[in-house]
């Protein structure tokens, strides 16, 4: 029998949920193992489903994730709390379809992390300067506050706040985009978020990244003593999603904004 774990926000709604998948599940003879599970159940938001990922990146080839997300509808969830019984019985007979999408992967000095929505520099104490090389060509210097390269996944996250593309489900793709940039008749960058191959390998290179921050996801890391940064869609890491029954993107879109 399958082994399983699950992985709860903090309110009490979430946690109870949890409780019930854990208790159905034992009594069928799947094995509770945090350890080494084989599916993730995630109860929450978008939010935790990320965080379960981040949780169990390095047994990533052999755990798949399900969600179900309490609140509203989730971009990585199909199913909601009152919907507890269908995502127990889909799961239990097994009628599911794997689906596999990418991670980023940014490689900062001897460091490298991985990414579900985005990875981002950020400099709020002074203009960061980025020379932007699109898989070894140049494309321009920047000036401002930072840049986001997002994911498919990524690209209803932080990349749409900063009126980056929201990019349907389904196109392997990824988005650079702009955080506050500098525009003006000394200083030019392309401005218009950039949506590039998955094949692309982003570098920004700095000769300072002092007070800057790395953001991954939900997780920040400090800079101050890198001078490039490589970011590429992960060769050898993917999310593995069960997903039980389909629910239209563009529902997902209406429906959340
Ligand atoms: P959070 O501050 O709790 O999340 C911010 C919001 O982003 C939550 O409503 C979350 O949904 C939603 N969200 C997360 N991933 C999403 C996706 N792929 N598509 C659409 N909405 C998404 O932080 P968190 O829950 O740990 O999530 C981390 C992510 O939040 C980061 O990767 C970043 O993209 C995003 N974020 C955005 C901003 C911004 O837009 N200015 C600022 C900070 C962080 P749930 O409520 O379902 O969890
Ligand atoms: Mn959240």
């Amino acid at each position: 029998m399958e082994k399983f774990a699950i992985v709860t926000r903090y309110d009490e709604t979430s946690k109870s949920i949890g409780e019930k998948i854990k208790e159905t599940l034992t009594q069928k003879g799947y094995v509770f193992s945090e350890e080494s599970p084989e599916t993730v159940f995630v109860v929450g938001g978008d939010g935790t489903y990320i965080e379960a990922i981040h949780q169990y990146l390095d047994l990533i080839p052999n755990v798949k994730f399900l969600g179900l997300h309490t609140g509203t509808l989730g971009f990585f969830t199909e199913y909601q709390d009152n919907e507890l019984d269908d995502l127990l019985q889909m799961y239990m007979s097994n009628e599911y379809k794997v689906l596999e999408f990418p991670l980023l992967a940014v490689q900062a000095g001897d460091k490298v992390y991985h990414a579900v929505n985005e990875v981002r520099v950020e400099n709020v104490s002074r203009t960061q300067v980025l020379d932007v090389y699109l898989s070894g060509e140049y494309l321009e210097r920047f000036r401002g506050t930072g840049m986001c390269v997002c994911t498919q996944l990524g690209s209803t996250a932080y990349n749409r706040s900063l009126g980056g593309a929201v990019i349907q489900d389904g196109l392997d793709l990824i988005e650079l985009t702009e955080i506050a940039g500098i525009h003006h008749s000394k200083y030019r960058s392309l401005y218009a978020p950039l949506i590039l191959k998955k094949e692309t390998e982003v570098v920004l290179k700095s000769e300072s990244f002092c007070k800057a921050i790395l953001g991954v996801d939900a997780n920040t890391y400090t800079l101050d003593q890198e001078q490039e940064l490589k970011i590429k869609v992960c060769d050898c890491k993917h999310v593995r999603m069960i997903k039980g029954k389909s629910i239209s993107y563009f529902k997902k879109l209406s429906t959340l904004f």
